[in-house]
C-alpha cells in the first residue's frame, strides 16, 4: 500500500512519524507526479490559506481531486479539513471540494484558545480518543452521504468520512495513538479491493 502525505507546508513529518510507527512508509508529495501510483494521500495541519496557494502554484489541485474521483483514499486533518470542504465561511483559501461539508475557519478563537478532548468515536472501541485542537475549524453543514465519525460534546462534528474520503478538525499525528491512521489505512485497504465500501 503507497501511502503520500502533502509535504508542501505543515506538519506532514509528524504525520510520516505516526505512519512509521504502523510500519509504513510513506512518500513526501511536493510535486504532481509523486501522486503517481499512491493508494491514499494525507493533507496535513498547517494553515490554510498558504496550503491552497502553494496547490495551486505546483499544479497539485486537479491531481488531488483526480485522486479522490478515482476512489483513493485522501484524508484531511485541520488546515487540511478545510482544504477537503466544498465550501467555507469565508472567500480564501479556496478549497478542492473533494467532500460535500461546510467548514467554518478558526472556529473556537485565536491560538491561545486552542484545547484538548477526549472524543467517543463508535469505529473504534470504547477508549475515548483524545484529540488536540489547535486553532482548529469545524464543520457547520454535513451532506447527505456523509458520516460524523465523532462530535464535540456540544454535537459539532469534528470528524467525517464520506465513502474514501476523511477529515478531522484535530492532529492524531499529534499523540500517539495510532488508531486513526490504522482507519485511514485499513480505509485504504478496503478501496484497493473494491471502491465504494
Ligand atoms: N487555523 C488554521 C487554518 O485556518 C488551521 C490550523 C491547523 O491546521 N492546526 O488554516
Amino acid at each position: 500500500m503507497k501511502i503520500g502525505v502533502l509535504a508542501i507546508q505543515g506538519d506532514f513529518i509528524e504525520h510520516i512519524a505516526l505512519l512509521s510507527k504502523l510500519g509504513v512508509i510513506s512518500r513526501q508529495v511536493r510535486l504532481p507526479e509523486q501522486l503517481e501510483g499512491l493508494d491514499g494521500l494525507i493533507i496535513p495541519g498547517g494553515e490554510s490559506t498558504t496550503l491552497s496557494r502553494l496547490m495551486s502554484m505546483y499544479h497539485l489541485r486537479q491531481p488531488v481531486a483526480q485522486m479522490a474521483q478515482r476512489h483513493k483514499t485522501v484524508w484531511g486533518t485541520c488546515a487540511g479539513m478545510i482544504m477537503m470542504a466544498h465550501e467555507i465561511t469565508e472567500e480564501d483559501p479556496i478549497p478542492l471540494q473533494l467532500m460535500d461539508i461546510g467548514v467554518q475557519r478558526n472556529a473556537f478563537g485565536r491560538q491561545i484558545d486552542s484545547f484538548e478532548q477526549d472524543l467517543d468515536i463508535a469505529e473504534f472501541n470504547t477508549t475515548p480518543f483524545h484529540a488536540i485542537f489547535i486553532r482548529a475549524p469545524v464543520i457547520i453543514r454535513v451532506g447527505e452521504g456523509v458520516k460524523v465519525l465523532a462530535e464535540l460534546p456540544d454535537g459539532r462534528p469534528v470528524a467525517v468520512r464520506q465513502g474514501n474520503l476523511l477529515a478531522t478538525s484535530f492532529h492524531p499525528e499529534l499523540t500517539r495513538d495510532t488508531r486513526f491512521h490504522q482507519y485511514f489505512l485499513d480505509l485504504t485497504a478496503n478501496q484497493a479491493n473494491g471502491p465504494g465500501q
